[in-house]
């Protein structure tokens, strides 16, 4: 355990797998209490519990939809009740939506994918700044969304309104990032490339990260541990005057 956050609360939004999975994992390792939620996977939730148990670390799994306002709320009043006011919230839970050309979208899926990638983090931003902003009585906290590379390059030909959802969410960080500067809270983003996850195989495409590594300079795809830990580092007090950033974790992709 490190002592540096010792008692340090962390809510992460979609812990049951993947990025967000690895974040609470390292995170309960790092010494702080965990709360997390997941869409519908009580199983795989119940194992990333048992992990960061395992870790050291208490840890509270919630299931709750992180594209509605219940359902925001639904987590922060389970951590206030267990853990207290967070010191960190990581913004995870996400969604590319199936593959499909602008010329064959749908309204039902930008409504699904911009409802969780962008209200769903507005909303859990909300909902921690209530609780750490030191305008309103609390400690100050740090704040990291995570976008995707996915951002600047487009998705062009795959998923150009996924990538738009994370562009919204680079602009939402360096907004807030100044909005909330002066009342003790750091908002960030990491911008992850190609991470072995299940989302690819979850948009239809299981073969995407064997498809696309020869565009990856480093010649790899990345774990969703590697890019924990870029999260952690920016939840933490070692990055105390990191602000507003946006941190690419894509092999230089
Ligand atoms: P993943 O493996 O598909 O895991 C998604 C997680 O989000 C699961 O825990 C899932 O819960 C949860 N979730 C989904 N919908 C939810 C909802 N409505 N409410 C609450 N939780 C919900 O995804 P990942 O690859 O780790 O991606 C995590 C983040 O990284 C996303 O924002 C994604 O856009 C971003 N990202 C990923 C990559 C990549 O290559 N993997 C690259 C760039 C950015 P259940 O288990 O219950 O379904």
């Amino acid at each position: 355990m490190n002592a540096t956050n010792a008692s340090r609360v962390m809510i992460v939004t979609g812990g049951s797998r993947g990025i967000g999975a690895a974040t609470v994992v390292l995170a309960a390792n790092q010494g702080y209490d965990v709360c997390f939620s997941y869409a519908g996977n009580t199983k795989r939730a119940k194992d990333v519990v048992a992990a960061a148990h395992g870790a050291g670390g208490r840890v509270l799994a919630v299931q709750a939809d992180m594209s509605t306002d219940a359902g925001v709320r639904k987590l922060f009043d389970a951590c206030d009740a267990e853990f207290g006011a967070p010191d960190a919230l990581v913004n995870n839970a996400g969604t590319t939506g199936p593959i499909r050309k602008v010329a064959d979208i749908d309204a039902d899926t930008l409504r699904a994918v911009f409802e969780l990638n962008v209200t769903g983090y507005f909303l859990a931003a909300r909902e921690a700044i209530r609780r750490m902003s030191t305008a309103r009585g609390g400690k100050g906290g740090a704040i990291v969304n995570v976008s995707s590379r996915a951002a600047p390059l487009g998705g062009g030909g795959e998923w150009v309104h996924y990538a738009a959802s994370k562009g919204a969410t680079d602009t939402f960080t360096i907004g807030l990032a100044r909005e909330v500067g002066a009342e003790g809270i750091r908002v960030n983003a990491v911008r992850p490339g190609l991470i072995d996850t299940e989302l690819h195989a979850a948009a239809g495409a299981p073969d995407r990260l064997t498809r696309l590594m020869s565009g990856v300079p480093m010649g790899r795809a990345g774990s969703a541990e590697e890019v924990a830990e870029t999260i952690l580092w920016l939840a933490g007090p070692q990055s105390s005057y990191v602000s507003g950033a946006l941190v690419d974790v894509s092999g230089a992709r």
